[in-house]
Formats: structure tokens, sequence, C-alpha cells
């Protein structure tokens, strides 16, 4: 089998499909690994760092045609041309937004698997890229805050007087949320967070931080069957509003991580609580590509609101290529592993439920039941 690694073209990835680590493996294992050249420079992998590992680097053309081809986004018109058909394909797809780009990779008849659907499921963790790359998103929002804010997060008690500790508040408690916490405490601020799910509150208690929320019936059953959120009713929301009210006046960071599968991220901050705050505080929107928790987010500026600072970087994750092309390309090579059998064949089970929640296209046509319409 020949397993492709394109170089990404979406503006501002840096991030890439696989390591000399990664491909280290797949060679030892008898696999013929392909490499645009260039593609892991913005990640600081070097061409060279391949070859020494057993790949051959070769033109974007040569990549495309692979039996297995591996990407970190939906691949765009120049890569779907050189796709073989019946060829294999694995990106974190986007696939409830990128209907266009799904539609024109169907339509090259390749077998195409999206990351971002891969169930949570035990057995799957290891190839989890949503959590893989939420976790490290998390810890970066607390350093772009810390940049971004013009004091410091720990107390110091010195000769010249004592710096209080930051007080920073986390909104969502996924993944993201609780490496946000983590991190938090770990540079020294005084941190609070609030999500919908009960079970969050014991992971928040459990990272030394205070867990605040609005504990009434409806939050007792905020959680899904999947461990997702449910979008909460008009009442429940105008409650959350209030203790947010009363709460984010006297926090100098925010950290926001709330999403919804398959909805636009429910504004938690007003522009009215986002006044209350003190002029330097500073808030990161880590759900601004789902359209933003907080009122007044813009992609990928940093807004500055009578003093108070908003950023919502959409890809966070690129500041920190490295280890995040470290952490998907092991996901992929997980996933891969399904698909390739003990004599080295590519065999896929298509009964196998992580196969079938991630296959997206198939002979020419959408095949997952999600995206029918
Ligand atoms: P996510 O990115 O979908 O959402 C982030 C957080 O925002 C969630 O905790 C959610 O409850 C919260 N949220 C949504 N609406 C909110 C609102 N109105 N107010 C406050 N908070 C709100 O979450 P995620 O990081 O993908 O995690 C989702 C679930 O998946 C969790 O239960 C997590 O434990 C689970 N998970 C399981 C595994 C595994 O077992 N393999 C791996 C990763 C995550």
């Amino acid at each position: 089998v020949t397993i492709g690694i394109l170089k990404e073209v979406v503006a501002g990835e840096t991030r890439v499909g696989a390591t000399p680590d990664t491909v280290k493996k797949w060679v030892g294992a008898g696999q013929r690994v392909i490499i645009e050249s260039g593609a892991g420079v913005a990640a600081a992998f070097t061409d060279e760092a391949y070859i020494a590992a057993g790949a051959e680097i070769v033109s974007a053309t040569d990549a495309q045609g692979a039996d297995i081809v591996l990407k970190v986004r939906a691949p765009q018109a120049g890569d779907i041309k050189g796709f073989k058909s019946g060829a294999t394909v694995i990106a974190l797809l986007d696939a409830y937004r990128e209907k266009d780009a799904l539609k024109a990779l169907a339509d090259t008849g390749v077998t195409a698997y999206a990351m971002e659907f891969v169930p949570r499921i035990t057995r799957a963790q290891v190839m989890d890229a949503l959590s893989s790359q939420a976790n490290l998103a998390g810890y970066r929002a607390v350093i772009e805050a810390a940049h971004l804010y013009g004091k410091a997060f720990p107390m110091m008690m010195t000769a010249a007087g004592t710096v209080a500790p930051a007080k920073v508040f986390v909104m969502g408690v996924g993944v993201a949320g609780l490496q946000a916490i983590a991190t938090a405490r770990r540079l020294g601020a005084v941190v609070t967070a609030t999500d919908v799910r009960p079970a969050t509150k014991e992971q928040v208690e459990s990272l030394g931080a205070k867990f605040i929320a609005v504990e009434d019936e409806e939050f007792k059953n905020a959680q899904t069957a999947g461990g997702y959120a449910k979008e909460m009713s008009a009442e429940y929301k105008a409650k959350q509003a209030d203790l947010v009210t009363s709460h984010i006046g006297k926090q100098d960071i925010v950290i926001t991580t709330a999403l919804i599968p398959g909805r636009a991220a429910p504004v938690l901050v007003n522009a009215a609580q986002v006044a209350s705050m003190k002029p330097g505080s500073v808030l990161v929107d880590l759900a601004a590509p789902q359209g933003g928790n907080v009122e007044g987010t813009l992609a990928d500026t940093v807004v500055d609101a009578n003093g108070v600072k908003i950023y919502g970087p959409s890809n966070i994750v690129t500041a920190i290529a490295n280890d995040a092309s470290a952490l998907y390309a092991k996901n992929l090579q997980a996933f891969v592993g399904l698909l390739i059998n003990k004599e080295g064949q590519i065999a896929p089970d298509f009964e196998d439920e992580i196969l079938k929640a991630a296959l997206v296209t198939q002979n020419g046509a959408v095949v997952h039941p999600n995206l029918q319409n």
C-alpha cells in the first residue's frame, strides 16, 4: 500500500498528517510512504527528517495518486484532481459545513472518512482527533489570554508589593475547557468554571477550580446519551445569564469553549456583560468558528471593546502545529490500522462501528446518513 501525505493548502493551516515517527512505523510494517515536498515544514518537520524515517519526497501530483491519502483539512480542488478512483482519503473533513467539497470528493470515486465522526467510544480513543486537538486548543487559549493580558497570572509577593493572582473563568468544560482550567491553574490563576452537564462539576473540582452553574432540574438532564450538551431552554438561558452577569465583572480572563454538536454555538456572554468587565480583561472565544460564545467576537481579530479584549481564533491549534500534528498523525495512524489487514492489504470491515460512523463517501456518492440533504 502507498500512503500519501499532502501539504495543506487552506490558508493558515500549519499542521500535517504524518510525522517522522508515524512514517517510521509504516515503513517498518512494509508500507510505502510518499510525502509532498515541504508538507511538514510549517510544523517543523523537514523533508530530511521524513527521508531519514524512510519516506520518499514527491510532487503534489504524485502524493495525490497514493492508495491512502492522509490530510488535515478537507481536500480542495487542486488536491482532488490527482486522486485515484477507489483510493481512500482521510481528513478532518468538516463534513457538515463543507458540503460542496464533499460532493466533489464523492464524484472522484474515493472512499473518504471524516476523522471528526470517529465515535467517542473507548476503543476509538486513540483515534479521537477532536479530543487530541481540543486538548491543545484549551492549553493554547490560556497562553493566548496570558499574552494579551497586561498583568501577571500568578500571585507574587515582592519587596515592592504584592501582585494579585488573575481570576480566570472557563465556560464550557469539555476536553478544551478542562485543559484550559488545568493550564490556568498551573500559571497560578484562581479559576472558576461552568457547564450545563452535571458530570463536569466533579471534574472541575478535581482540578482545583470552583464550579458555578444554575443547578436546576433541567441541568440534571442536560447531558445526552452521547455525552454531549443539549440546547437549553429560554428559561434556563435567562437564569444562566443572570449568574454570568453577577460573576463576570469580577473576572480578569474568560475562556469560552461551549459547543452543541451540529448547531451554532450558544451565546454565553452578551455585550452588556462584556461591558461590565474591567478594562484590561481578556476573553478568548474558542467557539468563534461556530459563531462564537461571546457577542462581538470576530474570527482571528483582537476586538477592543472599551478596553476589554475579545479574541476568537478560528484554528488555534495551528499556533502549536508540531504537537498538534504529532497527536493528529497518531490518531490517523490508529485509524489506518483499521483499514489494513495482517497481510498489509487494504481490507476494511465496513461493519466496524468506527468505520461505519466515519465513512462519508463511497462508490461516487455521499453515503453518511447525516449528510443526505
Ligand atoms: P464540546 O466541544 O461539544 O462542548 C464543550 C463543552 O461545552 C461541553 O462540555 C458542553 O457541555 C458545554 N456546553 C454546551 N452548551 C453549553 C451552555 N449553554 N453553557 C455552558 N456549557 C455548555 O465537548 P467535547 O469536549 O467534545 O466533549 C463532549 C463529551 O464527550 C463530554 O461528555 C466528554 O467527556 C466526552 N468525551 C468522551 C471521550 C471518550 O470517552 N472517548 C473523549 C472525549 C470526550
